[in-house]
């Protein structure tokens, strides 16, 4: 884990090579964070980008709009008053991997406004080629400090890929190549549990996922290795609209 100032050491370094690597210039702007005294380079870039929080502290903050959340005292309902700064540039203190699932909604169930969240979405809460690109994005050019898989209960879509192990059904178009992708998770989950394994199979695919991500070289696994970033798992469940973390 690193301090602070490594933490924002290793984010330059890594979004520098980023940003190097895509030709792209760092057009970056916004407002200071407060707290306790730092270096004179970790103020800078502290200055550059106001969501250099450890992993931790985002955590604790999504932890906090969930328990908001769920007891209907969502502080978020001034949309108005951070647009302009929104305009000049986004600091998401998180990434989310959610599921397409109409019912669940990262920004609401964490009380997080526009700008504070890098969501990647897929019905399943799964990560391909796609969503660890835009997650390396956010991660190397954004700067998240944490990543969270975020499975929910009665999803559709591991149900389905279970109805497919189960009964060999067949199912239109695109959708097999979705099943596939849920395959391993949920294949260990009903021979752990067969009798009910929707659930234990919803829990292993966040974790699979999250595996994925730590995994991920070079961007999101270097990130992960020098303490900068966090990946986490956790489960939303439709009817309380809380959010259970997952242990590792
Ligand atoms: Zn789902």
């Amino acid at each position: 884990m690193c301090d602070r100032d490594e933490c924002l050491e290793a984010r330059a370094s890594i979004s520098r090579r980023f940003l190097l690597a895509a030709g792209a210039g760092a057009a970056l702007a916004g407002a200071g964070l407060g707290g306790r005294p730092r270096s004179a380079r970790a103020d800078s870039l502290a200055a550059v980008w106001p969501n250099a929080i450890a992993p931790d502290e985002a955590l604790r903050r999504l932890v906090d709009g969930n328990a908001r959340y769920a007891v209907n005292t969502a502080r978020n309902k001034d949309l108005l008053a951070s647009r302009a700064a929104q305009a000049a540039g986004q600091y998401p203190i998180a990434g989310i991997v959610s599921c397409a699932d109409s019912r669940v909604v990262p920004e609401l169930a964490f009380d997080q406004g526009p700008g504070e969240l890098f969501v990647v979405r897929l019905a399943g809460n799964f990560v391909d080629d796609y969503g660890l690109a835009s997650l390396e994005y956010g991660v190397a050019s954004l700067g998240v400090p944490l990543i969270v898989v975020l499975g929910h209960s009665s999803c559709g879509a591991i149900a389905a890929t279970l109805k497919v192990l189960k009964e060999n059904a067949v199912l239109p178009g695109q959708l097999p190549k979705l099943v596939d992708a849920l395959k391993p998770a949920v294949a260990a989950a009903q021979a752990r549990n067969p009798a009910d394994p929707l659930d234990e199979a919803i829990a292993e695919n966040v974790r699979v996922n999250v595996r994925r991500l730590q995994e991920a070289t070079p961007v999101v696994a270097e990130a992960v290795q020098s303490g900068r970033v966090k990946i986490v798992g956790g489960v939303y469940d439709i009817a309380s609209g809380k959010v259970a973390m997952l242990q590792a």
